[in-house]
């Protein structure tokens, strides 16, 4: 059976050309970077030139740029690095985040914070309005998703950070989503944002935060003098360069393979639709390239997942980290979905080698599943 993917925002396939350059960082290139002799000094320099890289491809200077292993990492050395150990004050953020911002959010809040949760409603993002809206003297921070990882949706960041630039209170921008779907506007209104490797085509193990001069932050690990001092511990030097490499070919090949990927989509979308009476789209406002919530009336949604698995094609409940769980997803029930609803929702997210021959194949799956 030939397998199809549809989870990329779970995680992707590594880019195959990677492969060559992450093999000799691990075992060539193998040298501690802090070390001053010449097998460290060889690993230093792929570390000096991967950041480089990154910093290249945003318009930002080196130093800026933050390696972590997981995005989840960073959002943890962003939000608890900003608060330090007493938090106190007022936050923004929305009711569809990522656990690694709600969570971490949630445990700020036990320990004293103030936070106020901007409604995303059945348009799935939060509006730049009820940002002004919520705003208070002692407003701290704003954190915000660019892209929903469950709907796809697009928040404003633009607007978002515009706004909180307006007020002096630093917007972070989770960015995992829109990296390698996207193109990435960084406004002077953002003082952070992060990206995943394992979400756009490298290998799992390194992450990256443009984190901007002004945004003063606690150290996350401390130890060594690693990433500036905020992230101490030897570097993951194999994942760090090829994500580099990737983030490279991403910047170079978006643009020839965003529009395809999203006209495939929108086939997808349309035939569903047309396929399954009652069946409707998650979100209502604009999305990245890739992805499709729909909601199935009146079919068991975990169900259609084993079903379509049995099947060879892999999608998800909800996000992945609740799927294989019977608990509806979060971000649904707030974007107002009824508990039924949700769970009768499915999504599926499409790749850069996601092809015609797939979706026609997932599509035959979908209409004969009763
Ligand atoms: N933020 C968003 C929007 C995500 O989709 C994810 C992962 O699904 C994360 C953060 C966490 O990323 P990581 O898996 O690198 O910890």
């Amino acid at each position: 059976m030939k397998r199809i993917y549809l989870d990329n925002n779970a995680t992707t396939p590594v880019d195959p050309r990677l492969l060559e350059l992450f093999v000799s960082a691990a075992f060539t290139t193998f040298g501690n970077p802090s070390s001053i002799h010449g097998y460290g000094q060889a690993a230093k320099a792929l570390l000096v030139k991967a950041r480089d890289d990154i910093a290249k491809i945003f318009g930002v200077r080196s130093p800026e740029i933050v390696f972590t292993a997981t995005a989840t990492e960073a959002l943890n050395m962003l939000l608890k690095g900003f608060f330090g150990s007493k938090p106190s004050g007022h936050l923004i953020t929305s009711n569809v985040e990522h656990l690694a911002v709600y969570a971490t959010v949630e445990r700020l809040k036990s320990e004293g914070l103030e936070v106020t949760y901007l409604e995303a409603g059945s348009y799935g993002a939060p509006q730049p309005e009820d940002l002004i809206k919520a705003i208070r003297p002692d407003t701290r921070l704003v954190v915000l998703m660019g892209a929903n990882n469950e709907t796809g949706v697009l928040t404003d960041y633009k607007a978002m950070g515009d706004i909180a630039l307006k007020h002096a209170i630093p917007c972070i921008v989770d960015g995992v989503q829109l990296f390698g779907k996207e193109n990435i506007t960084l406004s002077p209104g953002i003082s952070a944002i992060c990206f995943s490797g394992h979400k756009c085509y490298a290998p799992k193990g390194a992450a990256f935060t443009i984190v901007r001069r002004g945004l003063k932050l606690e150290p996350h690990l401390t130890g060594g003098h690693q990433e500036h001092g905020l992230r101490a511990g030897t570097e993951n030097l194999a994942s760090i360069v090829t994500l580099a490499q990737g983030a490279t070919f991403i910047a170079e090949e978006l643009n020839s393979f965003k529009e395809p990927m999203r006209e495939l989509r929108d086939y997808f979308e349309e035939r569903v639709l047309a396929l399954k009476p009652g069946a409707k789209i998650n979100g209502t406002g604009p999305r990245i390239a890739n992805t499709s919530n729909i909601c199935f009336k009146d079919i068991d949604g975990e169900a259609l997942l084993m079903y379509l698995d049995l099947h060879g094609v892999a999608a998800s409940l909800g996000s992945a980290c609740s799927s294989g769980a019977l608990e509806p997803s979060r971000v649904l029930l707030n974007m107002g979905l009824t508990r039924q609803e949700a769970l009768a929702s499915i999504r599926f997210s499409l790749g850069r080698y996601t092809t015609k021959e797939e979706i026609d194949e997932t599509l035959k799956i979908i209409t004969r599943f009763a």
